[in-house]
């Protein structure tokens, strides 16, 4: 099966009512766990890595591993950029082979992100990448997120979120494939307990006209999950969970570890965390056999 369009994919999902989980896989262990669990449970899956993480992992780095990674799967792949913001990234990304684009225009007015957008979605649909776009915004609180950078004043102000409307237009205008909606998720680490609007997103999903996109679930519950797949989402951004699961399960084990452990046995052990955990993921988003 392996590399397929990301438009595909959410296409079915949408149809189907369940979501592609989108992982951040920012090194080697973290792309074969995840693929295994996606075999393992007979999922479609998105690998990601976002312009943000490039720090940690330059992208001309890890971009053949991830290609490789998708034409090797035994199930349907696609390999997507996370939170483009720069056009270098972008033409980067599509360059090294990424077959889908996340453009976040999202900090931008409305009309230079409908601008930007476009300008990306022309040069992407020429070499049949998927792009996904940006509208309302997902904040990232500065005191609890991985990667935090925002002020953590903005995360329950409504006027950052999703118009419903304003949807519709930006989706005609720019040509998306996807659109990454706001209401009421954010990145990171959950400070309180998130408040969804699932009316808008009702809305959303029914004037936007294609496939929507959830970032910042780590701190949902499994019902929160299934009520938004109920509602149209298609596609599920999900990285801090894991990340910190994995630490804690690894902090545990070496506590416990005896003075011969190597590191290769640590890798193997490393590799099968991701994997349970990306697998556990795939049957809340309901991806599990529709691969
Ligand atoms: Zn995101």
């Amino acid at each position: 099966m392996s590399k397929i369009a990301m438009s595909e994919l959410l296409q079915d999902a949408a149809k189907r009512g369940y979501a592609v989980p989108c992982f951040n896989a920012i090194n080697l262990d973290m792309i074969r766990g995840i693929i295994e669990a996606a075999e393992q449970e007979q999922s479609p899956v998105i690998l990601c890595h976002a312009e943000i993480h490039f720090k940690y992992t330059p992208l001309e780095m890890i971009a053949p591993i991830m290609v490789d990674a998708m034409h090797r799967a035994k199930v349907p792949v696609s390999i997507l950029l996370d939170h483009g913001k720069s056009f270098s990234a972008v033409m980067k990304a599509m360059s090294l082979g990424f077959n889908a684009i996340m453009f976040d225009g999202s900090e931008y007015a409305y009309e230079e992100n409908v601008r930007r957008t476009s300008e990306v979605v022309k040069i992407a649909k020429e070499l049949d990448v998927s792009v996904e776009g940006e509208l309302g915004y997902v904040t990232r609180p500065k005191s609890g997120g991985a990667e935090g950078e925002d002020d953590d004043s903005i995360i329950d102000d409504i006027s950052l979120y999703t118009d419903p409307q304003q949807a519709r237009e930006f989706v005609e205008r720019t040509g998306i494939h996807a659109l990454a909606a706001a209401f009421g998720t954010v990145h990171g680490v959950y400070l309180k307990k998130p408040e969804l609007d699932l009316n808008r997103l009702d809305q959303i999903t029914r004037t936007a006209g294609v496939p929507i996109v959830m970032h910042g679930g780590s701190g949902l519950s499994d019902e929160d999950f299934q009520q938004t797949i109920d509602r149209g989402v298609a596609k599920i951004n999900y990285y801090t969970g894991m990340a910190h699961k994995v630490v804690d399960r690894t902090k545990q084990r070496l506590l416990q570890a005896d003075d011969n452990l190597f590191y290769h046995e640590h890798m193997m052990q490393v590799i099968g965390d991701f994997r349970e955990d990306a697998a556990r993921v795939m049957r809340t988003f309901r991806s599990s056999n529709r691969a």
